[in-house]
């Protein structure tokens, strides 16, 4: 089994940054990629931020937060994974973007190295077939926010080996987290779930059943949802949303998992929610104002 000590990140969004949090406050050495030297910036930022709150709740020492901190590597390139024992992919939900990641990394890799993706939804068996190490790739699929969520869906490709699937099951245990195995089948097992129902509720506001604030207050209070499906589209990013139904819709050849055009709309727009500012909400004032 491959003995994990360093782990890349490639993509510093928000996933990429929580990954690497609570990568360093594991233990790990952490080296940190993305395209954008802005966001690998902004991402530190976030951390920094992430770990300061953590101490004013006591939940970790100052000690603690600056130990993390030390273990937090920024990268300018791809060849700075070099030394990497494992390397999590959380870049844009596209394939084309994955596929040119991998290519890119496994070349400076140590043969032993392993290869994981965050994806939220595209079949790891294909990713995993384009890489030079389809028995050393797994799907680890860390939820949003990830400091604070418990699950990471485990997803083994049809290559996929016992000890890479027992050293990623071990690596997300001693992060803390609680692991739940997927068949890799499109969107896995909580996006399947989810992502349709964030769906329908976008078609419940595109065919004028209920207002954003009547949707999300009926499913709050009515299913005891923490936050309402547009919200929490918001939250996830509209972009995100679409690239999973397009998944969906493409992989299983349902009709029911067509994306609401109303979806498509906001993607169009520029419009991916809180990451942009304006989603079905605008984040641009002191308070949330649906924008419909
Ligand atoms: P994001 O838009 O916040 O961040 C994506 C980052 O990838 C950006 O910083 C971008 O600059 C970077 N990137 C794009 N192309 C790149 C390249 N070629 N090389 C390096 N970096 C590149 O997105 P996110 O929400 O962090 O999602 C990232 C991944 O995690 C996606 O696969 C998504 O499906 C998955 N995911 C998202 C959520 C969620 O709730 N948002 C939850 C679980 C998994």
């Amino acid at each position: 089994m491959t003995t994990i000590r360093t782990v890349g990140i490639i993509g510093a969004g928000q996933m990429g940054a929580g990954i690497a949090q609570v990568c360093a406050q594991g233990g790990y050495e952490v080296v940190l990629y993305d395209a954008s030297a802005d966001a690998v910036k902004a991402a530190v930022g976030r951390i920094e931020k992430g770990l300061a709150r953590l101490v004013e709740k006591e939940a970790i020492t100052t000690e603690q937060a600056t130990d993390a901190l030390k273990k937090l590597m920024p990268a300018a390139s791809v060849s700075e994974l070099k030394d990497c024992d494992l390397v999590i992919e959380a870049a844009t939900e596209k394939e084309e973007v994955k596929n040119a990641i991998f290519k890119s990394v496994c070349e400076h890799l140590k043969p032993e190295a392993l290869l994981a993706s965050n994806t939220s939804s595209i079949s790891i068996t294909r990713l995993a077939a384009a890489t030079d190490r389809p028995g050393k790739f797994i799907g680890l699929h860390f939820m949003n926010p990830v400091p604070i969520m418990k699950l990471v869906e485990i997803i083994r490709g049809i290559a996929t080996d016992a000890a890479t699937y027992e050293t990623a099951v071990a690596f997300a245990q001693s992060l803390g987290k609680i692991t739940a195995n997927s068949e890799d089948f499109p969107a896995f097992i909580v996006n399947r779930i989810l992502i349709p129902m964030i769906n329908e509720a976008i078609y419940t506001l595109y065919e004028g059943v209920g207002t954003v604030e009547a949707i999300d207050t009926g499913m709050k209070l009515g299913t005891n949802h923490p936050m309402g499906p547009l919200e929490l589209a918001d939250f996830i990013g509209l972009d995100t949303v679409l690239a999973i139904m397009n998944v969906l819709y493409e992989g299983l050849s349902d009709s029911k998992y067509r994306p609401c055009p109303l979806l498509v709309k906001y993607v169009e727009a520029g419009w991916y929610g809180r990451k942009t500012g304006r989603g079905f909400y605008d984040y641009r004032g002191e308070k949330p104002v649906p924008t419909r």
